[in-house]
């Protein structure tokens, strides 16, 4: 109890507070450490994951969970993924905390189902270096063969970077993920580098708009007009697309006059304990997927 009293605490003072920078950079600087450090953590259940649901249209209709870990750390408290996960993806290290994050998502998702509760999808951002990586498809193929999960209920956000490396490979690893029924989205849309010969060759479902371009999205700003391109390349391609970091009920009225209708935001709701998560999961709550694709 007291550790999700703390979690609520952080997370609700993330947005002026600097969680532990100088320690991680300590534990930056002594690598060996800090690589050490987050295998054991993973070993010793430090970690967890909150669920932050994206919303179609109106609170409350949810068409999609995204998993974000957290790091209880016994001594330093809560440790932002933002300070960790960089640092992780410098090395193999990602791949430890992917697939852990992967495999609890599959538990969840297992758990939820016997519950008999309403699923949704639910999100996991991958690294790109895992993704490019030569054991994902397998890992994924035997956790859903394990726990018993179709795929519809997986999927994958990834960031535009890992494009630029080897498009080839990353078409390769999506078509097969596709074909265990999985969804791919491209997280933080607008801040890497895609070319648009690259996103008409992958097969992609969703671009997420960054939150730094919604932010100012309400005051009529050159950010208004990038999240309005933004919607229009989503619109030809054909792909879903999804705001993150809304805030405020203005710049999700904004967003819904360019055209977007799904949104990811403190102004709907803050990631969230399983526990909690698992209250809306349910009929009444939840939108299904023939809606939203009528939309
Ligand atoms: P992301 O995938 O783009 O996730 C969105 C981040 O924005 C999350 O931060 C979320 O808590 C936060 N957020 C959501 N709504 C709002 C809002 O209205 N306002 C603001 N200011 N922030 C909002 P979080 O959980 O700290 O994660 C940061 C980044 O760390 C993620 O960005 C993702 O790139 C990475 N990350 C988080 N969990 C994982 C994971 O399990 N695996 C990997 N590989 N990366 C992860
Ligand atoms: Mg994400
Ligand atoms: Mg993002
Ligand atoms: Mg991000």
């Amino acid at each position: 109890q007291a550790d999700i009293a703390m979690y609520w605490a952080k997370e609700k003072g993330r947005d002026n507070a600097q969680f532990f920078t100088s320690d991680m950079t300590n534990i930056a600087t002594q690598k060996f450490g800090f690589e050490k450090e987050i295998k054991e953590s993973l070993a010793l259940e430090q970690f967890f994951l909150v669920y932050q649901p994206k919303v179609l249209k109106e609170k409350h209709r949810i068409i999609g969970l995204e998993a974000l870990i957290r790091w209880q750390h016994p001594t330093k408290g809560m440790i932002s993924p933002a300070e960790f996960i960089p640092i992780a993806e410098e090395s193999n290290l990602i791949i430890h905390i992917d697939e852990w994050v992967l495999n609890q998502t599959f538990i969840q998702l297992q758990a939820w189902q016997d519950e008999g509760r309403t699923l949704v999808p639910i999100a996991v951002n991958i690294s790109g270096r895992h993704l490019v990586s030569d054991g994902l498809v397998t890992y994924i193929a035997k956790k859903m063969d394990f726990y018993g999960i179709e795929g519809r209920w997986l999927e994958l956000e990834i960031t535009e970077g890992v494009f630029l490396h080897d498009i080839e490979r990353c078409i390769e690893v999506m078509a097969q993920l596709k074909a265990l029924g999985i969804k791919i989205s491209i997280d933080d849309f607008g801040t890497g580098y895609s070319s648009l010969s690259y996103l008409k060759r992958l097969p992609l479902d969703t671009l997420k708009i960054d939150q730094s371009f919604v932010g100012e999205c309400a005051e009529h700003t050159e950010d208004t007009k990038i999240c309005e391109t933004i919607i229009h390349l989503a619109q030809s391609l054909k792909l879903r697309i999804v705001a993150e970091g809304v805030e405020t009920a203005p710049q999700a009225d904004m967003l819904m006059s360019l055209g977007c209708y799904i949104f990811q935001g403190y102004h709907f709701y803050k990631p969230m304990l399983a526990k909690d998560t698992a209250l809306l999961l349910t009929k009444d709550h939840v939108v299904s997927e023939e809606v939203h694709d009528h939309e």
